[in-house]
């Protein structure tokens, strides 16, 4: 391992950001050196200015590191978003701009043409997208490169090998998503105990998008979306972490269920093969009990960072029908950002 690089976090007190102060503690090539967040913690130090809600204690190095507005100069090499999406573009572009490398979370530029929408085992091809943005926006060292959805992520990392094995025609997906999703207060607690509520602002919209963008082909320096529908319904349940989906799909070729089984569960790709700190030995784990996945027992597989497939079966309307489950918070948002610095490190993009 050749250097350390030093990386702020903004939003470092939110649900995400504590998810990356977590996982980034004892990381081999990044050491957080800078936190930011709103108003209401500028100034202070960390450990005043955050309430830790994950499990053990708050990392002894950043007790005492103070928070500072997100607005640069920080001082680190590469700095990992998880700022609320209203706010994200104009923040972000602004550290691209002044030379920081831009891990995002937010969905503010996932979608933009020059702004690659990563997941590492799916499309780092997509990393190509990098050589137009420095024109596009005139950044000179700086760069911007995001994460999906944390629905999406789950989603799109399960058709992966379907859509390179069989070719996927078309996808119906609905999600029973976690509440750590919604950041934290987030929902009210007396809408969502004893209750299931079918909307999440903008996220149906974002895994139809999104999904066709990953695992679209790269043409140049752009990427064409995939030439098929996804339809998604989405659900907030009673669940702390672990976004769930339902998927049915429609392939270009027939495929016996052992193929199907055998085509997630043989799945690896370059950040195993580079041997990526936060990359899981497998990015798809298939569970043949007739009950699994389920959040509480598998959303922490690999580390947070595989997803779980289950109930693979013949659908009557489309071909095949499974469940799928990921960790929302690790491989849907902070370990999908470090996964997503670490192949920039190891590519030598950072
Ligand atoms: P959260 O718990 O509400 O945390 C929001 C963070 O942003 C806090 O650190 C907050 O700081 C900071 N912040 C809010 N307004 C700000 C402002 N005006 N200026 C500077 N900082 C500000 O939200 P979250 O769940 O961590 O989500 C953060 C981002 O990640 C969002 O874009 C979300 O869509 C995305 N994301 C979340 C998940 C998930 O599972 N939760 C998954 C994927 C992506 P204070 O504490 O000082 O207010």
């Amino acid at each position: 391992m050749s250097r350390k690089y030093r990386v702020g976090i903004l939003g470092a007190t939110g649900t995400v950001g504590q998810r990356f102060v977590q996982l980034l503690e004892k990381h081999p090539q990044f050491e957080v050196s800078a936190l930011a967040a709103s108003d209401r913690s500028r100034g202070k130090p960390y450990e005043e200015a955050c309430a830790w809600r994950l499990p053990g204690e708050m990392p002894e190095s950043v007790r005492r590191l103070e928070v500072r507005p997100p607005e640069p100069p920080l001082d680190c090499d590469v700095v990992f978003s998880s700022l609320p999406g209203e706010m994200a573009r104009e923040t972000e572009e602004g550290f691209a701009r002044a030379g920081y490398a831009v891990i995002s979370n937010s969905s503010a530029l996932r979608m933009d043409a020059d702004v690659p929408l990563l997941i590492p085992e799916v499309n780092h091809e997509h990393l190509a997208q990098l050589d137009g943005q420095k024109a596009s926006r005139s950044f000179e060292r700086g760069m911007i490169v995001t994460n999906p959805n944390c629905s999406t992520i789950v989603l799109a990392l399960a058709l992966a090998p379907l859509h390179a094995r069989f070719g996927v025609e078309a996808v119906v997906a609905t999600t029973l998503q976690a509440l750590s999703g919604a950041g934290y207060p987030g929902v009210a607690s007396l809408d969502i105990t004893d209750n299931v509520l079918p909307y999440i602002g903008g996220e149906e919209e974002k895994i139809e998008s999104e999904t066709l963008k990953i695992l679209g082909r790269l043409d140049g320096a752009r990427v064409e979306p995939a030439p098929f529908k996804v339809s998604a319904q989405v659900h907030r349940v009673n669940v702390t972490d672990g976004h769930m989906a339902a998927v049915r799909v429609k392939l270009a070729r027939r495929a016996s269920p052992e193929e199907l089984r055998e085509a997630f569960a043989s799945f690896t790709s370059l950040p195993q093969e580079l041997r990526l700190h936060t990359a899981p030995a497998r990015p798809i784990l298939v569970r043949d009990e007739r009950d699994r996945p389920q959040p509480k027992l598998d959303r922490d597989a690999g580390g947070g960072m595989s997803v779980t497939v289950g109930r693979i079966m013949p659908d009557n309307v489309l071909d095949y029908r499974f469940v799928a489950l990921g960790h929302n918070t690790v491989r849907g948002a902070a370990g999908a950002a470090i996964l997503n610095a670490e192949l920039l490190a190891a590519t030598g993009r950072i």
